[in-house]
């Protein structure tokens, strides 16, 4: 009877007694069914091994009561002790009988809440301002920020420097912060980063357009990315702010064609008429793209000299050549730069007959013509000649 009724009982886990402990502590089929014989249906108040382990060593203690200046005691007893160590913290404030009865007389002050842009308070008991001790209450937040505070959790966030791959900590407090004041996270730089931004300094750079002797400025933290971004020291190419401007006032323009006889046009960008502009120079005169495309595959030729009896040439250039074939016009024929000279270092002069004296023009042309030995230099004049011919004859 006593062995089958034992067996239908089953060993339960029943929760440890003390606050806060989540241990059980077994209760045998035995002991059930005693307490069962006893009339007591619900199993009783006990502490689980752990709890149990603690509690022996703790002893009953007196300590100074936490209001500054005050020289009361408070006794703790075993068990309440026991309580804070299981859930791990204590009370922030431990008061005499005396201060006790005092706070009790007083009413709880409110506190804004510490966190900036929170229009919150929380309640500051008596007990806690006697235990602080000072009129200026601590730093703290409010029952809602306190809340969204738990809930959150440090984080880290990549530096702001673009090229750079450190990370910096968002602390939850001001992610708190942050949120109560309605900001974006912010933008923060690693501490190398700024520790380096720290040693540079805004640096005064040339224009990069050719003329302008204007400057801009390459700021630090530009540096500081060019160095993340492994750029190397050497600044941008960039226009001074004047540059820039007057940039954005110039347009593209269409030119003509170098060689008149071509309608063809080509771009005249607002940097290039910037640059112009900024060297003192014109307009240039350009050959549009068909005819630079032309001109390119062209070859420069040497020709042979008009001159009869020179074996000079002159270069027939294929920038002529493209204006020939633009205007269609034949094949130019040239003296070469020998005949010219000879030409210029020999203007027309007047000879002597031999016969007479009567002047003769000897013209430049004439002149080349007997340094090449086709002709030779007048000697008589005509009517000189002619009688010379009628003696000769008769
Ligand atoms: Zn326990
Ligand atoms: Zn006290
Ligand atoms: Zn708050
Ligand atoms: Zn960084
Ligand atoms: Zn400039
Ligand atoms: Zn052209
Ligand atoms: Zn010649
Ligand atoms: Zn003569």
């Amino acid at each position: 009877m006593r062995i089958s009724l034992t067996a239908a009982v089953q060993p339960r886990e029943v929760p440890c007694r003390v606050p806060g402990c989540r241990n059980t502590w077994t209760q045998t089929a035995e002991d059930i069914l005693h307490a069962l014989r006893r009339g007591e249906r619900e199993p009783p108040k006990r502490m689980c091994a752990r709890c149990e382990a603690l509690y022996r060593d703790i002893t009953e203690r007196e300590v100074p009561c936490g209001r500054p200046g005050c020289g009361g005691t408070v006794r703790l007893g075993r068990f309440q002790q026991l309580v804070w160590e299981v859930r791990g913290r204590r009370p922030r404030e431990l008061l005499c009988e005396e201060c006790r009865s005092e706070a009790a007389a007083q009413d709880p002050v409110e506190v804004p809440c510490r966190v900036p842009g929170c229009s919150g308070r929380w309640l500051w008991k008596p007990e806690e301002r006697l235990a602080w001790g000072r009129e200026k209450p601590p730093a703290r937040m409010c029952p809602d920020c306190y809340r969204i505070y738990r809930e959150l959790e440090d984080v880290t966030r990549p530096c702001k420097v673009p090229g750079c791959s450190a990370t910096v900590a968002y602390r939850r407090f001001d992610q708190l912060a942050d949120r109560r004041a309605g900001r974006r996270p912010p933008q923060r730089m690693c501490r190398a980063c700024a520790e380096r931004l720290r040693q540079l300094q805004d640096r005064s750079v040339p224009c990069s357009v050719r003329g302008c002797d204007g400057t801009w400025t390459w700021t630090r933290f530009s540096q500081l990315v060019a160095e993340r971004k492994g750029l190397g020291p050497e600044p941008p190419r960039r226009r001074c702010a004047r540059c820039q401007e007057e940039l954005q006032r110039l347009q593209d323009r269409t030119m003509p064609c170098r060689v008149n006889a071509c309608d063809g046009t080509w771009a005249y960008t607002a940097a290039q008429q910037l640059s112009d502009l900024r060297r003192g120079r014109k307009p240039p005169r350009r050959l549009c793209p068909e005819c630079l495309e032309r001109v390119k595959s062209l070859e420069d030729r040497e020709v042979p000299c008009r001159q009869e009896g020179c074996e000079g040439t002159w270069t027939f250039t294929r920038f002529d050549q493209l204006l020939h074939e633009r205007t269609g016009r034949p094949e130019p024929r040239r003296l070469c730069a020998r005949c010219e000279t000879f030409l210029k270092d020999h203007p027309p002069v007047d000879v002597p007959c031999r016969a007479c004296g009567t002047p003769m023009l000897w013209t430049s042309e004439a002149q080349l013509m007997a340094e090449l030995g086709l002709w030779v230099k007048p000697d008589l004049c005509g009517e000189c000649k002619a009688r010379e011919v009628r003696q000769g004859a008769g």
